[in-house]
């Protein structure tokens, strides 16, 4: 079954061009870089996910 997937072709998200293999799924470093940046205002303030407190044995075999 062929894949129509294939023949669409990849756009940059951000302004639409098509996007450059080197930096996929971007159409250059700029966009790459506009969009990292994007993601550091947005989540750098992620809450580091901690471990459930004395909970790490979970295999027990008694
Ligand atoms: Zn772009």
């Amino acid at each position: 079954m062929p894949s129509e997937s294939r023949t669409k072709p990849r756009k940059c998200p951000l302004c639409g061009k098509p996007r450059d293999e080197a930096y996929k799924p971007f159409c250059s470093r700029g966009c790459r870089d506009r969009d990292l940046n994007r993601w550091f205002d947005e989540d750098y303030r992620v809450p580091a996910e901690q471990a459930p407190d004395g909970t790490m044995e979970t295999d027990r075999y008694d």
